[in-house]
C-alpha cells in the first residue's frame, strides 16, 4: 500500500462539519460530491499528502445514518491508496481479509476502491482506493 490516502469521518450535517472542519485545518473543502450508490454525500480536504473525506447520509436508512445511530459521529474508515487494486484485494482475500465487496467500485473523487470487513481488520473499517486514470476525452 502505497500511503494513507485519506481518513473519512461520518458527519450528521455536511455543511455546519465543513464550516468546523476549514476552521480546524485552516483550509477550504476543494470538493463537494454526492455518491449515489452510498448514499452518501462526501467533502474533502487536503492536509499534505492526506486528504479527510467527511461524509454524512443522505438517506436515514443509509450506512452512515446506521453507522451514527450505533456509534455516533466519528471516525469511519480509514483509506490506503494503492497502485493495483485488483492485485491488492486478491492478496488480501489470500491472506484471510473479509472483502466487502468482490469487485472494485467507483468511489467518490474518481477512485476505484473496496473496503475491508472491520471484524477482520480489529474494528477499523479499511477502505483500498486506486485513482482512476482521467477520462481520456477531457484531457
Ligand atoms: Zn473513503
Amino acid at each position: 500500500m502505497l500511503k494513507v490516502e485519506h481518513i473519512g469521518i461520518a458527519v450528521k450535517n455536511l455543511s455546519e462539519s465543513i464550516s468546523l472542519f476549514e476552521k480546524l485545518l485552516n483550509t477550504t473543502c476543494y470538493k463537494t460530491e454526492e455518491v449515489g450508490s452510498e448514499q452518501v454525500n462526501t467533502a474533502f480536504f487536503r492536509q499534505g499528502e492526506t486528504k479527510i473525506e467527511l461524509l454524512a447520509s443522505t438517506d436515514e436508512e443509509g450506512v452512515i445514518a446506521k453507522f451514527i445511530e450505533k456509534k455516533g459521529e466519528g471516525m469511519h474508515h480509514i483509506a490506503f491508496e494503492v497502485q493495483d487494486i485488483h492485485a491488492e484485494m486478491g492478496r488480501l482475500a489470500q491472506q484471510g481479509f473479509r472483502l466487502l465487496n468482490e469487485i472494485p467500485k467507483k468511489g467518490a473523487d474518481n477512485k476505484l476502491v473496496c473496503f475491508l470487513h472491520p471484524k477482520g481488520t480489529n474494528g477499523v473499517l479499511i477502505e483500498l482506493c486506486q485513482e482512476l486514470q482521467p477520462d481520456a476525452h477531457t484531457l
